[in-house]
C-alpha cells in the first residue's frame, strides 16, 4: 500500500479521535517537521503531522496510528544532529512542541514538573526566578526541548561539574506503544522501589514510548563563576594540563577546548584579538566556594604545562566575554556557506591527548577541513567536518574521516556517541561498541515496550 493510502487510513482514524486543530495534512507543513539538523541523514515521507496539547491527545494519536498500522516518530524541537527525529515513510509525525507548560516549581523539594515541549532556556529562566538552577546546558539551550534533551540524554558545557540530563530526571509520564499511560520514578530524593524505568527512558531516542511529563531535580543557583583562558603551542601539553587539573582534585564547572583552525576562523569573522598562531585555547571556569583561588590554581597548572599565555578573571561579565570565543565557532564556520557535520565522540579524560593527536592525523591524511572544539573536561570532542556537499570526492573523504574518528575513539576506550545520541547517523557503528549479548538484551527490551515495532523504527538500536 502506498504512502498516500496509509495517509488516508490514518487521517480517517485520527479524525475519529483527535481534535481537527491538532492534525496537519498540508504537505509543506509536514515536510517542515520531518527532518532534524543532521547533515547526511535523509528523511522519509511522513503521512500526517499531529501536534498534541495534552497527554490524552497523545494517547488518541497513538491509538489512531495503531488502528491504521503506521509508525510514529516523536519529535521535540528538531535540533538533533543524528537523524533521530527524521520521518520514516508513511509515519505519523508527533511534534510535542505545543506541550510546553511548566507545571510546577517546588522550591522546598527543589524539583519541577514540566511538559516535554518546554525549551531548555525557558526552564532555566523560570527556575532562576526562585534562586534555583537546572544545569544541563546543551549549546542548543535556546532552541532544544526538555523532552528532546531527555530522549537524547543531552550534555553541554557545564556537565563536567554538574553531570548530564540523566542526573536530573527523577520521574516521567510516558505514553506506551499500545496507548497506556505509565508513570515512572519518584518525587522523593531517595527510593529503592522496583527497577529504574526512568533511567531506561533517558537517552531512548523515542523508541520506547512518548514522554509527556518530566519531573526534574533542581539545585541552588551557584554564585557567578571565575574564568581562565590558556593558549598552548601544541595540543599535547594542553591535553596533559587537563589531565593534571583533575588529578590534583579540581572540579571546574566548564572546561572547553578550541583548536587553531577554529581560532583562525573565529578571528577572521569576529575579530577579537585571538592568538591565531596558538595550537589551541583552553577555556575554564570554577564556581562555588573559593572559585577565585581555584581558578588561580588551575591557571598555574596550565603555566607549568607550557601554556604560552594564561589569564584569569573573577568578574563574571569579563568571563562571559572570554567564553564567547567558544560560542562563536559554529557561526564562524557557517559563514563559509559549506556543510557542517559535527562529530561527537568521547574518551576517558586521560586518553584526550591521544584523541586530539589522532584527529589531527586523520584530518591531514584525508585532506579534510576538521576544526576541533569540545568539552575537554568530559573527554567529549566535536571535530567539525566542514565541506562542500556538492563535491563527491570531498564528501567521500569526509565520510572516511568521520568513520575513522569513531573507530579511534573506540580504540581509546571511548564511545561512539558522547551526547548527541545514535539516531541513524551512528547506527552503523553500534555493534562496534556494544557487545552482542548486550545488544540482544537491549533489542529485547525495545520489543517488550514496542512489540509491533511502531515507535521510531530504524533508529538508535
Ligand atoms: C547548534 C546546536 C548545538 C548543539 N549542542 C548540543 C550540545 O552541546 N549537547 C548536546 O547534547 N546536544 C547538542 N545539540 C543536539 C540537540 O540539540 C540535542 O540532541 C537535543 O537534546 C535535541 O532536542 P530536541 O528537542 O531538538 O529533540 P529532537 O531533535 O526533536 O529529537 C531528538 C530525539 O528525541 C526524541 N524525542 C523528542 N521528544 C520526545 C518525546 N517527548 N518523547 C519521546 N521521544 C522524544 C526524538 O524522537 C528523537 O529521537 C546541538 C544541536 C545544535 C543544532
Amino acid at each position: 500500500m502506498g504512502v498516500r493510502r496509509w495517509g488516508a487510513m490514518l487521517l480517517d482514524e485520527l479524525e475519529k479521535r483527535v481534535p481537527a486543530e491538532c492534525i496537519q495534512a498540508d504537505a509543506d507543513v509536514i515536510l517542515a517537521y520531518s527532518q532534524d539538523r543532521a547533515v547526511f541523514e535523509g528523511a522519509g515521507a511522513a503521512a500526517i503531522l499531529v501536534m498534541p496539547r495534552s497527554t490524552a491527545e497523545v494517547v488518541a494519536a497513538v491509538e489512531a496510528a495503531n488502528a491504521a498500522g503506521v509508525p510514529i516518530v516523536p519529535r521535540g524541537a528538531g535540533t538533533g544532529l543524528t537523524g533521530a527525529a527524521n520521518a520514516v515513510d508513511g509515519c505519523l509525525m508527533l511534534s510535542m512542541h505545543r506541550m510546553n507548560a511548566i507545571l510546577d516549581i517546588d522550591t522546598t523539594n527543589r524539583t519541577c514538573r514540566v511538559q516535554p515541549g518546554v525549551i531548555n532556556s525557558d526552564l532555566k529562566a523560570a527556575v532562576a526566578e526562585h534562586g534555583l538552577f537546572y544545569p544541563p546546558d546543551p549549546a542548543s539551550v535556546e532552541i532544544s526541548s526538555i523532552g528532546g534533551n531527555v530522549a537524547t540524554n543531552a550534555g553541554g558545557l557545564c556537565c563536567v561539574k554538574y553531570g548530564v540530563t540523566r542526573d536530573y530526571v527523577m520521574g516521567l509520564e510516558v505514553v506506551l506503544a499500545d496507548g497506556r499511560v505509565m508513570r515512572t520514578g519518584r518525587r522523593t530524593i531517595k527510593s529503592t522501589t522496583g527497577l529504574d524505568l526512568t533511567g531506561l527512558f533517558v537517552g531512548s531516542e523515542g523508541v520506547l514510548g512518548i514522554i509527556t511529563e518530566i519531573t526534574l531535580k533542581l539545585v541552588p543557583a551557584p554564585p557567578p563563576p571565575a574564568t581562565a583562558v590558556a593558549y598552548f603551542d601544541t595540543l599535547e601539553p594542553a591535553g596533559n594540563a587537563i589531565v593534571e587539573i583533575f588529578r590534583q582534585g579540581h572540579e571546574p564547572s566548564l572546561m572547553e577546548i578550541v583548536d587553531q583552525t577554529s581560532l583562525r576562523q573565529v578571528e577572521a569573522v569576529y575579530p577579537m584579538d585571538l592568538d591565531v598562531d596558538a595550537a589551541c585555547l583552553l577555556l575554564m571556569q570554577t564556581s562555588g566556594d573559593r572559585a577565585d583561588e581555584r581558578i588561580a590554581e588551575i591557571s598555574a597548572i596550565c603555566t607549568a604545562h607550557g601554556a604560552t599565555f594564561v589569564y584569569h578573571v573573577d568578574d563574571p561579565h569579563e568571563g562571559d566575554m572570554l567564553i564567547e570565543v567558544r560560542r562563536k565557532v559554529w557561526p564562524a564556520f557557517e559563514h563559509l556557506g559549506k556543510a557542517l557535520l559535527p562529530e561527537d565522540v568521547a574518551v576517558p579524560r586521560n586518553r584526550l591527548p591521544e584523541l586530539l593527536a589522532g584527529i589531527t592525523e586523520i584530518a591531514d591524511r584525508n585532506r579534510v577541513l576538521l576544526p576541533t572544539i569540545g568539552h575537554a573536561g568530559d573527554g567529549n570532542m566535536h571535530p567539525l567536518l566542514v565541506f562542500d556537499a556538492t563535491d563527491a570526492d570531498e564528501v567521500a573523504r569526509v565520510r572516511v574521516a568521520f568513520a575513522e574518528i569513531v573507530e579511534l575513539a573506540l580504540a581509546l576506550d571511548g564511545t561512539i556517541a558522547g551526547e548527541h545520541g545514535v539516531g541513524t547517523l551512528k547506527k552503523q557503528f553500534i555493534e562496534d561498541e556494544l557487545d552482542p549479548i548486550q545488544l540482544e538484551v537491549q533489542r529485547s527490551v525495545r520489543s517488550l515496550f514496542d512489540p509491533n515495532g511502531r515507535l521510531n523504527p530504524g533508529k538508535a538500536l
